[in-house]
């Protein structure tokens, strides 16, 4: 049986820190990961995110081109589809992905194995690999950094309604005509400015408008819906 000073279930930002971290100090560690490394961070979080952010502050610089001195300028999607949008997000997707690849972690030392694991005693963690094949490993010490999902509030209707969430926004690849955004914190607040500079109608909906970043970021704020209209 394999064993390990640390085990790190999970291979998002906060295992591959840990279990680099880990191996570069001299400790034997293994990373067990069901999905691909690079976690919520790379695949639908920070890395989208701020890719398409990138694309909205661009659209809105260009419509202030006057501002800056250049004549004004058109503005339209290519094609006329927001599919390259998406797909300029998938490429920084995959380019910041180069740096989760399995090899450079393997190369600190750290043995990244692909598995849904489970426990089978404190100590020792049961592996079982693509073809079904069962092992076991143990280790003194674990961290569990297996991440988050997105909460679903408890809305009447909201189910029937149909609605995505940031594990499918980033993938849309026909620009809504208007978008309502529940949560008014940092990640809608920024999924809705970015939309609403690509041209959708955007609400963005928030229970406590009287929140930090609510109250620092929002443009117009009305009782407890927000509208952000443009850049
Ligand atoms: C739209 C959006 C924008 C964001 N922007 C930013 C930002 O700009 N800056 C910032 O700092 N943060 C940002 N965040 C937050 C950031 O993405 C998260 O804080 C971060 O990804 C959390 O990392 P994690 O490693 O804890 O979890 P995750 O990234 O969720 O990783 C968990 C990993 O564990 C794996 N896993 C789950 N269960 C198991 C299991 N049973 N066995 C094995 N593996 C398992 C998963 O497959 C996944 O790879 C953003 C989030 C969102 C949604």
């Amino acid at each position: 049986m394999s064993q390990y000073d640390l085990v790190v279930i999970g291979g998002g930002s906060a295992g591959l820190v840990v279990a680099g971290g880990a191996a570069q100090l001299g400790a034997r560690v293994a990373l067990v990961e069901k999905k691909a490394l690079g976690g919520d961070c790379l695949y639908t979080g920070c890395i989208p995110s701020k890719s398409l952010i990138r694309s909205a502050r661009f659209a809105a610089d260009i419509r202030r081109a006057n501002a800056f001195g250049f004549a004004p300028t058109s503005l339209e999607f290519k094609d006329g589809a927001f599919a390259a949008i998406a797909d300029r997000v998938a490429r920084v997707i995959e380019t910041v992905g180069e740096h989760d690849k399995p090899e450079r972690f393997e190369d600190w030392g750290v043995d990244v194995i692909f598995s849904a694991p489970r426990f089978v005693s404190p100590k020792e963690l049961e592996l079982t690999d693509h073809e079904g094949v069962k092992r076991t490993i143990e280790a003194k010490r674990y961290c569990i950094s297996t991440g988050s999902r997105p909460a679903i509030p408890p809305i009447e209707g909201l189910k029937e309604a149909g609605f995505i969430t940031n594990e499918e926004v980033f993938g849309l690849r026909k620009l809504p005509e208007s978008l309502i955004v529940l949560g008014g914190g940092p990640i809608g607040l920024e999924l809705g400015q970015s939309f609403a500079r690509f041209g959708s109608e955007v609400t963005i909906v928030e229970m406590d408008i009287g929140g930090r970043t609510f109250q620092r970021e929002c443009v117009v704020s009305v009782k407890s819906i927000t509208l952000l209209k443009g850049a």
